[in-house]
């Protein structure tokens, strides 16, 4: 038993685990429940200067990553044997959603490779099966932090590492609606109340009060989950 396995390879590997160091994804990290090991795609570069970029064919701004230094830099960890998803993060990718994480979650792990500069040679894609992924409709300088995004999403989910299984259920996306909202201790605070109904005691009636306000705040916040 190896737990969830990651790989990432990276420009920046000192970014990794970064905030997956501490807190619920570090514990986790301790106890063995989840694996990273952090590459530098340097280590592949060519030359004295071990480049790993050059210009873009065609021209215009920017540098782009190599094919033959990134497959070079896949092929040290990755083998035939290997099942787990290879994943580029990357703006034109797989938009993320909670569906997404789940299926990468309950699998045996991922290897992750981060762009930088205008993004990596787009033969590397096809020739070592890369799947896309993207954060969001905005562009980061590099994959790193949109893979700590990605990892931090999935390792929550890895059996064990939430205190409370329940936690997870409700949480927003996970019944394709926005969660309800919360209250705690003081009762009064600066003249605003909890609502009494969550004081009541009545778990049935609370059940049904957060389902309501779970779909009304959708509607509100987010109508386009509610036409899905
Ligand atoms: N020229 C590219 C952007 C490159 S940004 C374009 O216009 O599409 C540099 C790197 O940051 C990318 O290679 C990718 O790894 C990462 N990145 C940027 N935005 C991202 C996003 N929204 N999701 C995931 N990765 C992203």
């Amino acid at each position: 038993m190896s737990g969830f396995r990651v790989d990432v390879l990276t420009l920046f590997p000192e970014m990794f685990p970064g905030a997956l160091g501490l807190s619920l994804a570090g514990e986790a990290l301790k106890q063995g429940t989840w694996s990273l090991a952090a590459h530098d795609i340097r280590d592949h570069g060519l030359g004295k200067h071990r480049a790993v970029d050059d210009t873009p064919a065609g021209g215009g701004a920017g540098m782009v990553i190599r094919a033959d230094v990134l497959a070079a830099a896949i092929d040290s960890i990755v083998d035939a044997e290997d099942t787990r998803p290879r994943l580029l993060m990357s703006p034109r990718g797989k938009p993320l959603t909670q569906d997404l994480v789940r299926e990468f979650a309950s699998g045996d792990g991922v290897v992750i490779i981060c762009g930088r500069f205008e993004g990596v040679d787009e033969r590397v894609i096809e020739g070592r099966n890369l799947t896309e992924v993207s954060i969001g409709d905005y562009i980061l300088s590099g994959g790193e932090p949109a893979a700590l995004v990605l990892l931090d999403a999935i390792v929550r989910l890895l059996p064990g590492v939430m205190g409370k299984v329940e936690s997870g259920e409700d949480e927003s996306f996970e019944n394709g609606l926005l969660e309800y909202p919360h209250y705690t201790r003081p009762r009064e605070w600066e003249g605003r109340s909890i609502p009494e109904i969550l004081l009541s005691g009545d778990h049935k009636k609370i059940a049904e009060w957060r389902h309501a306000e779970s779909e009304r705040i959708t509607r509100e916040k987010r109508p386009d989950l509610v036409k899905k």
